[in-house]
């Protein structure tokens, strides 16, 4: 009989099918054993926790961008893998953008891995993107280990990733089909946009008119329409109009292969309450009113969707443009990654969902929906990866004292409930000092 490395026994943890006490054994950085809490179970370290944590599975964020190299001063893999460690996420996927290079073709990812490879604190993965003329370089990126595609249906925000033209959105679904990877669609219309008043001033309420919900109403038909088409598989990035949950619902009835995820501060946060020149709020598409927060924890409970990821998007403090509060030449993004995981469990444990339920949103399904096997579940074979979490402690969230590069936050002088004491990976304990995090590739495990 082999001698583990780890048992850890914990009176409360997740794993499937829910809440229960129990004991987990690590061989060799995975999950060999999932026994009752009274199992005789023995390693050559024991960790006993105690009854205020559970043990979640280490954390999903399949939206995160890190923005090196070539935007390192915005942020970078070191203080982005921390901030990940620190918020109970040991396992995340780099967006193709904000980068300099954008990751559209395979000399790019290259770069970028080994920009990323000495310096990261958690198990990073990359996208890679879909832009007008770079079709021939989406196998070859696939090949190379990409999760899958990103793409905007409207421009990004920078320039050096364009924006595909929804009439070419069929042509790259037909590539991406055989694959069987997703493309991941910023799913706001250019014309509607185009069409609504243009952002003026410090008002909040005029930035929000200038993305009403039926931009995201009319890109996400289109998507599920080529979708629909083409056999693809599709998934709606960062939803915020709770308006398009009935045609997302009806396509899944369907059987149409698309996917869904939200982000914390359209679970958090209302339009209503958001002060003037509040740019640390902006965000695109935008947090809505608080009667379409309340429907988009309907979809969540109804299953409409699947994920909540931060989609963590930094930026220099002076980007913001705190100084004057103008909502149209601000950055749009939040930075999440470390205020997730407290964010969401406030608000659900609010409405009278589970810690299981954070755990299916933000772990189960985001691994599953990327192919990230072997990541985000409690159970043999997969990796031990895992966040001690207390869940009836607070704390009140201080910008300058986030991992992330820049102390700007939207959730600034809020308190939060849940604190993440521990995160794990592979088996060992993270210390955000250290660099043991992996760089995977998709089909690494298989
Ligand atoms: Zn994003």
């Amino acid at each position: 009989v082999t001698e583990l490395d780890l048992v850890l026994r914990a009176p409360r943890m997740v794993a499937a099918p829910g809440l229960t006490a129990g004991c987990v054994g690590v061989l060799d950085g995975r999950i060999v054993a999932v026994e009752s809490y009274r199992t005789d179970l023995t390693g050559r370290r024991t960790v006993e926790l105690g009854a205020d944590v559970v043990l979640l599975p280490g954390l999903v964020d399949t939206h995160v961008h890190i923005n090196e190299p070539g935007r390192t001063d915005w942020e970078g893999f070191a203080s982005a893998t921390r901030a990940a460690a620190a918020g109970g996420i040991t396992t995340l996927l780099d967006m193709p953008l904000n980068s300099v290079p954008p990751t559209v073709d395979v000399p790019a990812l290259t770069v970028k891995r080994a920009a990323a490879e000495p310096q990261v604190r958690v198990d990073v993965g990359f996208w890679g993107g879909a832009v007008p003329g770079n079709q021939s370089e989406l196998r070859p990126l696939d090949d190379a280990g990409v999760f899958g595609f990103k793409c905007f249906l409207l421009p990004s925000g920078v320039p050096e990733f364009p924006h595909l033209p929804p009439m070419d959105l069929e042509k790259y679904l037909r590539i991406l089909r055989p694959l069987g990877v997703p493309l991941v669609v910023h799913a706001e219309d250019e014309t509607a946009i185009e069409r609504a008043p243009r952002a003026v001033g410090r008002g909040y309420a005029s930035f929000l008119s200038s993305r009403p919900p039926d931009a995201e109403i009319v890109a996400v038909a289109r998507v599920i329409e080529a979708a629909r088409t083409t056999g693809a598989r599709v998934h709606i990035a960062h939803l915020s109009s709770a308006d398009a949950l009935p045609i997302i619902a009806a396509a899944r009835r369907e059987g149409v292969p698309i996917t869904v995820e939200t982000c914390p501060h359209y679970l958090v946060f209302a339009a209503e309450d958001i002060g003037a020149g509040a740019t640390h709020f902006k965000c695109c598409p935008p947090i809505r009113e608080a009667e379409n927060r309340e429907r988009l924890w309907l979809g969540l409970a109804a299953g409409t969707i699947d994920c909540v990821v931060s989609d963590h998007s930094p930026c220099p403090v002076d980007r913001k443009r705190l100084d004057v509060g103008d909502f149209e030449s601000a950055w749009g993004g939040i930075a999440g990654l470390q205020t997730s995981l407290s964010a969401v469990w406030t608000e659900a444990r609010r409405r009278g969902f589970t810690i299981t339920d954070v755990v299916r949103w933000m772990a189960e399904h985001p691994a599953s929906f990327a192919g990230l096997t072997g990541k985000g579940r409690i159970a043999a074979g997969y990796d031990a990866d895992f966040a001690v979490f207390a869940p009836e402690e607070t704390w009140r969230v201080e910008p300058s004292a986030l991992a992330h590069r820049h102390p700007v936050s939207p959730y600034a002088g809020r308190r939060l409930d849940g604190v993440v004491r521990t995160t794990w990976l592979r088996g060992r304990e993270i210390d955000p000092n250290a660099p043991h995090g992996r760089l995977l590739g998709r089909g690494d495990r298989a």
